[in-house]
């Protein structure tokens, strides 16, 4: 699990990156981390796997996390061309994987019951994941989003069952938010967030359910930041545009040292 009473920061660099602006992006991060009172945040970030080595070799001590974007859905190792599975992230220091983000789901056909496989993946090798669910755009105007996003949560629950579904956390990420610049609406957030802790309460009970970190998603930066993490039910934040370099992502963390829960 992610600490608890902590906000959680998860930069998600995508398909960003390089040897060079790597050590520029670490050197500067862990300096931004020394300088703030990171007790009040834990920041990890989900990088493209073929960094991970890079960044593991300089973690000693260091005060966040790395992560992986994906993860394959074979658990043993075979004859699958350019995959990773979870048992090689582990080996790079991976504490956690994001599974199941939009853009896999739009452009690799990702389906809930093959999140549900990787998530399990990860989790035999001691991986956090951090299972993305959102509706897109037509949801949200019918009005439908919430029952769309429950349904997720309960296909996955559905296959994961609710043993294996207490060690997940979730990034609630409407689609029409990501890299648009269009954040949900306060009132949205909260309702959505609502509905997904009360869906968990009901699924494994009130205990785990309030152990599972919801993490919010969809253009965060430095100046929204604040006013998504101060809502109810809101444990984080998972940011794509503004984490991958530090000029933006370190305002971010800025805005959120100092800040008390
Ligand atoms: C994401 O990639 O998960 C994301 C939320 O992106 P952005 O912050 O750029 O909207």
């Amino acid at each position: 699990m992610f600490p608890e009473k902590k906000t959680i920061v998860i930069g998600n660099w995508k398909m960003h990156g390089s040897l060079q602006s790597n050590e520029i992006f670490l050197e500067k991060l862990l300096s931004t981390l020394e300088d703030l009172n990171s007790a009040d945040f834990f920041c990890g970030i989900a990088l493209p796997a073929i960094y991970l080595f890079q960044f593991s070799s300089r973690l000693d001590n260091a005060p966040f996390f790395i992560g992986a974007q994906n993860v394959a859905q074979w658990e043993e190792p075979g004859a699958f061309t350019g995959e990773i599975n979870a048992m090689m992230l582990a080996e790079f220091d991976c504490k956690f994987s994001i599974v199941g983000h939009s853009e896999r789901r739009k452009y690799f056909g990702e389906t809930d019951k093959l999140v549900a496989k990787k998530a399990s993946n990860l989790l035999k090798s001691g991986i956090i994941p951090l299972v993305c669910v959102g509706e897109g755009q037509q949801e949200r105007e019918k009005g439908s989003a919430i029952h769309f996003v429950k349904n997720q949560i309960d296909e996955i629950a559905s296959c994961l069952g609710s043993d294996l579904l207490k060690k997940c956390n979730f990034a609630y990420e409407p689609i029409w938010a990501i890299g648009t610049g269009n954040v949900a609406k306060e009132s949205d957030i909260v309702e959505m967030h609502g509905a997904v802790k009360e869906l968990l309460v009901q699924i494994m009970g009130e205990v785990p359910a309030q152990n599972i970190s919801l993490l919010y998603g969809g253009s965060v930066n430095a100046e929204n930041v604040l006013s998504i993490v101060d809502q109810e039910n809101v444990d984080g934040i998972l940011v794509g545009g503004a984490s991958v370099s530090m000029e933006t992502f370190g305002k971010l963390l800025e805005k959120l040292a100092g800040r008390r829960q």
